[in-house]
């Protein structure tokens, strides 16, 4: 009997620039999906600083692989995972030249990933070859960008446009991070990397403007210690699942 093979779409996450929460945003997303009932899965394709596997309490466990094919490793939140950081010892640096790198991506992406419906894909940071040559050949049906609400940041974003438009990647949206801190002692709100840039910048490129994601010392405390904020109800997680949830309609529309 020969199974049929599964229309499997991919999303890709990815920023003009690393730091602005691409692998935070993949890993909340990933899992608001799941609990959402979606078979997703992840890949982590930050090839040079793969931290999806402390996010995702998936750090001691090497990916296996069976008959060629690589086998995703279980998740405690229902998210299988595949990522550079399970094939490599922690802490070694991985020095490859491109064409490796772009066979050994390849290979998290063809993975066994069985039922899974949904590869949620968090891409090395940058619009640079490995980006454009992993999305042309693996073709996500969309595409979210993630950015923080300054100028530079901002530009870099407009260039991640420019690369999923470059491989016909249609745009899901663009998402605003480290949004607003609100001071943990005196509750005053301020604004260290600006406010509402994002969103003004998606307005003025035609883009939907999927969210805004508060800066919050405990989305950074919990997802250090492999508890994404939407895994425990902790902060952020409404605004990270209501952006899964835009993504989901976008998917349905
Ligand atoms: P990228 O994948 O873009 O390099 P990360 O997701 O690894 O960025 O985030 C960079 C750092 O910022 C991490 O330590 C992460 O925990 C922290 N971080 C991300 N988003 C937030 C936020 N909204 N509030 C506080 N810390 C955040």
């Amino acid at each position: 009997m020969t199974a049929e093979k599964p229309v499997r779409r991919i999303v890709a996450i990815g920023s003009g620039k690393g730091g602005v929460g691409k692998s935070t945003l993949s890993a909340n997303i990933a899992i608001a999906l799941a609990q959402r009932g979606v078979k997703v899965g992840l890949v982590d394709a930050d090839i040079y600083g793969p931290s999806q596997p402390l996010l995702m309490r998936a750090a001691d466990v090497r990916a296996t692989a069976t008959d060629k094919k690589l086998n995703p490793v279980p998740t405690p939140y229902g998210v299988p995972m595949l990522s550079m950081g399970q094939m490599v010892d922690q802490g070694r640096a991985i020095a490859w030249r491109g064409p490796m790198v772009g066979g050994a991506l390849g290979q998290l992406i063809d993975a066994d990933w069985g039922d899974t419906e949904l590869l949620i894909l968090d891409l090395p940071p940058g619009t640079g070859d490995v980006q454009l040559s992993m999305i042309s050949k693996h073709k996500p049906v969309g595409a979210v960008i993630v950015s923080t609400p300054q100028d530079l940041a901002l530009i870099d974003a407009t260039r991640a446009i420019d690369l999923f438009a470059q491989a016909s990647v249609p745009l899901i949206g663009l998402v605003e991070n480290m949004a607003g801190y609100i001071c943990p002692h005196c509750g005053e709100r301020s604004d260290p990397f600006g406010h509402g840039g994002a969103e003004t910048a998606a307005a003025s490129l035609g883009v939907p403007f999927l969210g805004r994601i508060p800066l919050d010392i405990a989305i950074r405390t919990a997802s250090d210690a492999g508890t994404p904020p939407v895994a425990i109800g902790g902060p952020g997680s409404a605004a990270f699942r209501m952006i899964g949830d835009r993504i989901a309609a976008w998917l349905n529309r």
